[in-house]
Order: structure tokens, then sequence, then C-alpha cells
């Protein structure tokens, strides 16, 4: 060959080889005659994970293809399979897969292949073109997948998920599913330390370790649900889930980071009433997220089953959602009364409204058991309204018959913080009932979240400026401290002497008490003491200068009818 043809084809080389840089592709060629393989150098620069050429001759393509785009990309990257002048043009030749570009990290190419023939027609060498599709996000096939994925991990989403878990379950009647649900212990405070970059690796890690572990032609489901969420509905013949659950935490337990990553599983058997009642694989999943929430923040166990205690639980608490609102329209809560008494007299000089629920089939519910539901789903605004609406009906009554009225202080929930109406619903209730504002009073705690504080703020400078008298209540629960206590306008302090253990033997309490009595005085705030259950709480109390205390060493909640019973 003369040395200006050789320059002409390199020249020739180098235009094609610009020209495919611009396109963001390079090329690797394999030719039939040499049976050798060539690498476009340009893929480095995409593309930081080393190709071994024999491998790729062999068809070992698990170091450079993401595992669910094998199937995809074999036929594309099969160097042996010499097509026909015929069948080589005709046959899907090019499809997008998701490449390694670095240690679990991968990223979108759509593969070409072409097959060159010789003058002879047959085939010479074979080229397939790498151009990295990352960047064009908006093609029809990643509008496709990302309907099905989920975005970072590229695990399938959960819409995706319930759709396959269902299919399994309903086609396989022969195969028990196990859902188990997943996430990593204290993912925020991860990503909060090391960065939002650094939680998504870690994010996408664990979803290639599932994805090792549970082979999709195995009839398994998994997906990531949002955050740190994953989901996998197991099929309990073919996978031993304890093993599944070992082998994953063990793999994520050598993530190459200077920080430990626990996980927490959650797991729910399917059974066979399942199947027959048609129980969506959205509530198999909150069941298995039940069994989760037994565990959170317990350090030593970290996989909890779906038992018979939470089926409990959870049957209770339908049952307290689905009565709540006739509760409400029947008035099955009662207001009860748990008297303030000057400890010197023993006389009553207020009380606490705390409400019963007395329901018709089940009896008295504690507060206790529906508290917490009602928080949780916002009805507890619904209830406060209810409970300031009947203490001022009370209050009312006291007026109408010429009973002595002594203040009664009304709860408000945390949640009210947000509840812009609620003032206007105090105002209203106060006005039709013709309630001085003295006899009425309202209890805070301070949230856990010092976030919220500023709210409580103003909340209680509202109630003031409206002439409410403010408590703070549950001082010294934990949440509460000296510090808030001189940001937050408030009237009067209660100390609840259970999160303090007070007694005459318990020294370091009775002093941490005593001091925040002085403070207080100096304050000027005034003083209730809660939990009070002994004559040595009362005489210790006295000694320190407390004058009012509220606890079973006096009177339990009790009815209206029993505290008007026990005045003068
Ligand atoms: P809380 O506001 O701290 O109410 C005091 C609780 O301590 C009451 O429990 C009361 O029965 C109990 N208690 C009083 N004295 C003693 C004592 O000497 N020893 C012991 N061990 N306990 C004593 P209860 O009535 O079961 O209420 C529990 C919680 O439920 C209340 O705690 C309050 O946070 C909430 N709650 C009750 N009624 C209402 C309400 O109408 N609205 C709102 N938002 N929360 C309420
Ligand atoms: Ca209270
Ligand atoms: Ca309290």
């Amino acid at each position: 060959m003369s040395e200006e043809k050789i320059r002409r084809i390199e020249d020739e080389l180098r235009k094609k080889t610009m020209i495919l840089e611009e396109l963001e592709t390079f090329v690797v060629e394999y030719s039939f005659q040499t049976k050798e393989l060539y690498i476009d150098p340009v893929k480095e620069k995409y593309i930081r994970v080393a190709w071994d050429k024999q491998a790729m001759i062999d068809k070992k393509i698990d170091n450079l293809v993401y595992r669910p785009d094998i199937p995809t990309a074999k036929p594309l990257l099969d160097f042996t399979k010499i097509e026909t002048a015929e069948n080589c043009f005709n046959k899907r030749n090019s499809a997008m897969v998701r490449i390694f570009t670095d240690k679990h990290k991968y990223a979108w190419f759509r593969l070409t292949r072409i097959v060159f023939l010789n003058e002879n027609k047959m085939p010479d060498k074979v080229a397939v073109l790498f151009t990295n599709m990352d960047e064009k996000a908006e093609t029809e096939q990643n509008l496709k997948f990302y309907a099905e994925k989920d975005i970072l991990t590229h695990l399938p989403n959960i819409t995706a998920f319930l759709a396959q878990a269902q299919l399994l379950i309903d086609n396989n009647a022969d195969e028990d599913y196990e859902i188990v649900r997943m996430d990593i212990d204290r993912f925020r405070v991860i990503s909060g330390m090391f960065g939002i970059e650094e939680g998504n690796n870690l994010l996408k890690f664990i979803a290639v370790k599932i994805q090792e572990r549970l082979d999709e032609e195995d009839e398994v489901a998994y997906c990531r649900i949002a955050s740190d969420i994953f989901a996998m509905c197991i099929p309990i013949k073919k996978y031993s889930v304890d093993e599944f659950i070992e082998s994953l935490c063990r793999a994520v337990s050598a993530y190459p980071k200077n920080y430990e990553v626990t996980l927490a599983f959650g797991r729910y058997q399917v059974t066979k009433e399942d199947r027959e009642q048609k129980v969506p694989v959205s509530n198999l999943i909150d069941r298995a997220a039940a069994a989760q929430a037994t565990i959170k923040g317990n350090y030593l166990v970290h996989t909890a089953f779906y038992d018979k205690n939470i089926r409990r639980q959870e049957e209770a608490e339908s049952m307290i959602l689905s009565d709540m609102h006739t509760a409400l329209r029947e008035e099955q809560f009662q207001v009860f009364l748990q008297p303030k008494v000057e400890m010197g007299t023993g006389k009553i000089i207020g009380s606490e409204a705390l409400v019963r629920w007395l329901h018709p089939k089940r009896g008295m519910i504690s507060p206790a058991d529906f508290i917490p539901i009602f928080e949780k789903n916002g009805f507890i605004m619904e209830l406060d309204k209810y409970m300031i609406k009947h203490t001022c009906k009370i209050i009312r009554k006291w007026l109408d018959e010429g009973t002595v009225v002594y203040p009664v202080s009304v709860n408000l929930s945390r949640v009210n913080l947000y509840n812009t109406k609620l003032i206007q619903d105090i105002e209203e209730y106060v006005n039709e009932y013709q309630v001085p504002r003295e006899y009425i009073s309202f209890e805070l705690t301070e949230s856990a979240f010092s976030a919220d504080n500023s709210y409580m703020k103003m909340l209680a400078a509202k109630l003031q400026t409206k002439h409410f008298k403010v408590l703070m209540d549950d001082f010294g629960s934990g949440y509460s401290s000296l510090n808030t206590l001189k940001e937050i306008p408030v009237d009067i302090l209660k100390i609840d002497l259970k999160f303090l253990s007070a007694g005459s033997d318990n020294e370091r309490a009775n002093l941490i008490i005593k001091h925040v009595v002085e403070m207080a005085n100096d304050l000027g705030l005034f003083i209730v003491v809660e939990g009070v259950e002994n004559k040595e709480q009362v005489q210790f109390l006295l000694d320190i200068g407390c004058r009012v205390a509220q606890g079973f060493y006096y009177y339990r909640p009790i009815t209206v009818e029993e505290y008007e019973k026990n005045l003068n």
C-alpha cells in the first residue's frame, strides 16, 4: 500500500473518529478474518471500567452491562455469530442498554450493530456503535422506562412493583410469597452528614445488591418505594428469605465507606385468606411496615414479622378510625375533670379537662389508646374543639346554677399549632356560652422538634393577647428546657413528677425540682405539680414552696357530677 493511500485512510479514520466523538459515540469493531477486537480509545472518555477483550468475545459481559439489560445487549455484542448477507440488515440491530461507567455507576447507551460485507458479499467485520444517551432523557424509551422504573436506582418503581407482585401472587397458586419491606437505619443522618450524592450512591449500591440476589427470572418482584425504602415479593419455595436477608446485610456491611450501614426489615407472609379476599399488595406492604415499626430505633433487632399482636392492634386502630366520627356526633366523648388542689388546705382551686371515650360496645377507652391515632390523622383538632365547647358548656351550667367556678384548663394538642382557625373557634365558644376568660385556660406541650417552638410561642402569645392563661404542660418531660421557658410566654408551669421520679429518697430529682421552683418564682410563674401520688411528695413540695398539686393522692380524673360533689 502506498504511503499516500495509508495517509488517506488515516485521515479518513481521524475524521470518522471526530464525527463519532461529536455524536458522543465510540466504536467497537470485530474482524471475522483476524478474530481481533478493536476498542476505540474514545471509550475512556465515558467508561472508566477496563474491558477485557477476550471476555467480550466469549460473551462474558457481566462487568460491562447492567444486569437487567444483559438479555437485550447479548445479541448485539455477539461476535461469534456471523449474520449472512440476507439477514444482517433486517434484524433489529439497535437497542438502549445501561453500561457500567464506573464501579456501581451506569449510564444509558444506544448500541447499534452494523455488519460490513466484503466484495464476495460475505461478512467481513462487525461494528458496534456505543452512543451515550444519558443526556437525552426525553427519548421515547426513557419515557416508557421512567414510567416503570425508579429514576435513581433503575429498580422498578412502586407502581410497577404493585402490578408485578399482584400478578405473581394471583398466577402462582402453588407458590407462597413473603412481602419484605426494608429501609436503612438512620439514612437521613447518613445523607445529612455525607451529602445527598453519597446517600444516592449508597441507595444505588443497595439496589444492585438486591438485584444480584433476586433474579427476575425466578419470578420475584422488587422495587424502591421512595427515599431509602425498598420492597420485595419473594417466592419462599425458591428462596430462603432468611438467607437473602443475611446475604444482603453482609454485602451492605462491606460497603466501602467509613460509616456503618444497617438495614431493617419488616416481613409479612401472604396468607390464603389474603388471596381469597384479594387483599391489595399495598396493604400487604403496610403490614410488613407495621412489623418493621415495632423495631424502629432498636439497635439489636433488625427484622420483625407481622404477628397476632400487631394484627390486634391494627384492628383496634381501625375500629377507632371507623367509629370516631359517630362518636363525636353522638357525643360519646366526655369531659372528666381532675381537680387541682391547694396542698395546705386540701381545697379544690381548679381542674384539668381530660377526655374519656364512653364507647357503646367497648366501654371506657383511655385517651392513651386514641389520642396518638387522632394526632396522626389530624382528628385531634376536632376533638380539642369539642372539648373546648363542652368545657364552656359546663362552666356556663355552673354559672347558671350559682355553683362556685374554678378555672378549668383544656389540653391543646401540638397538632393545633398549625391550625389557623383555633383562636377563632375558642373565641366563638367563649362568646356563645358567655364564659369569663379567667375561667378557661389552655395547656400546651412543647414539641419534640425545636423548629416548632416558634409556632408554640406564637400560639401562646396569641392566647395571652386574648386574655387566656397559658400553661406549659409536662415540664421536665425531656422536650422542654429552661431555655424555651425563657422564650415562650406562659403563665403557669406544670411539672410532672412522673418524669422526675421525685420522692423522699431521690436527692438529685428533688434538687432539680427545688431549683425549677425557685427559678419559676423568680420569673413570676405559677406552678402546678402533677402526678402527686403520696404524702411524702406533698410534704416535700410544701417544704420547697409549692402550693398547688394535681394527682392521684388527691383525685383521679372524675365525672363532672363527682367533681361538683367534692367542692366546698
Ligand atoms: P396530660 O395532659 O399530661 O394529662 C395528665 C395525665 O396524667 C392524665 O392521663 C391523668 O389521668 C394522669 N395523672 C394524673 N394524676 C396522676 C398521678 O398521680 N399518677 C399518674 N400515674 N398519672 C396521673 P389521661 O387522662 O390518661 O390522659 C393522658 C394524656 O392524653 C394527657 O396527658 C393528654 O396529653 C392527653 N389528653 C387527655 N385528654 C385530652 C384532650 O382533651 N385533648 C388533648 N389534646 N389531649 C388530651
Ligand atoms: Ca395536660
Ligand atoms: Ca401533663
